[in-house]
């Protein structure tokens, strides 16, 4: 039986993407190759409990949602993330990956929306991007940049039109939470009018750094 390891799961609410604001199973695999200066998951890069496809799945059931989002830590640095995607949408949820877009994304199951990172400068990890997987991403997908500073904005800007990214998928703008503050690259958005969605992590309003929220 395949297995994952597994730092966490639990039930909560989307803190951001297209599906913000729902209630939604995380499950939050261990590892992560990369080291973004930002990362608020280092607690995702050791340790977690080896588990069965089945049991993670059985345990996901137990809050009988509707949305499950694949988490990390990176989940496609452990191969068996692919089997537990499919199985996830074999179920019947809706289903989400969160990925550092360092990884493959081809395997992915289609009926997954996958929420990918470009990793900018700001987060120190810009040399990992996969620039491959742009031209994987479709419709049903989502492109995200986590914004540090000005600069990161004008090279976010930059990538944006270079690959005609909104024309591809959503694309989403995110303000690094403590960093710089959301009114700022809300009126760079606007003044540029950018074809992004500008977003905040709504958990990070509501509980701060705590874990498992
Ligand atoms: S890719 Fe994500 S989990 Fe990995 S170091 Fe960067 S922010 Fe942290």
């Amino acid at each position: 039986m395949a297995q994952c390891r597994i730092t966490e799961i639990f039930y909560s609410l989307q803190g951001e993407s297209r599906t913000v604001g729902l209630p939604t199973v995380f499950v939050r695999l261990t590892g992560c190759p990369l080291r973004c200066g930002y990362c608020d998951t280092e607690y995702a890069f050791h340790g977690g409990q080896k588990m069965d496809i089945e049991e993670i799945v059985a345990k996901v059931a137990a809050f009988n949602p509707r949305y499950v989002c694949v988490t990390g830590g990176e989940p496609l640095a452990q191969p068996n993330c692919i089997p537990l995607l499919t199985t996830l949408c074999d179920r019947g949820y809706e289903v989400s990956l969160e990925t550092s877009g360092a990884m493959d994304i081809s395997q992915v199951d289609k009926r997954v929306s996958r929420v990918m990172d470009l990793k900018t400068p700001g987060s120190g990890e810009e040399s990992k991007n996969r620039y491959e997987n742009i031209e994987l991403l479709n419709a049903h997908d989502q492109l995200k940049f986590v914004v540090c500073h000005r600069d990161d904005y004008d090279w976010a800007k930059e990538k944006l039109h270079q690959h005609q990214l909104n024309e591809r998928c959503e694309v989403l703008f995110s303000p690094i939470h403590g960093q710089l503050q959301p009114a700022e690259l809300a009126e760079w958005v606007v003044e540029d009018n950018l074809p992004v969605r500008m977003q905040i992590q709504m958990h990070k309003y509501l509980w701060g750094e705590e874990k498992g929220r």
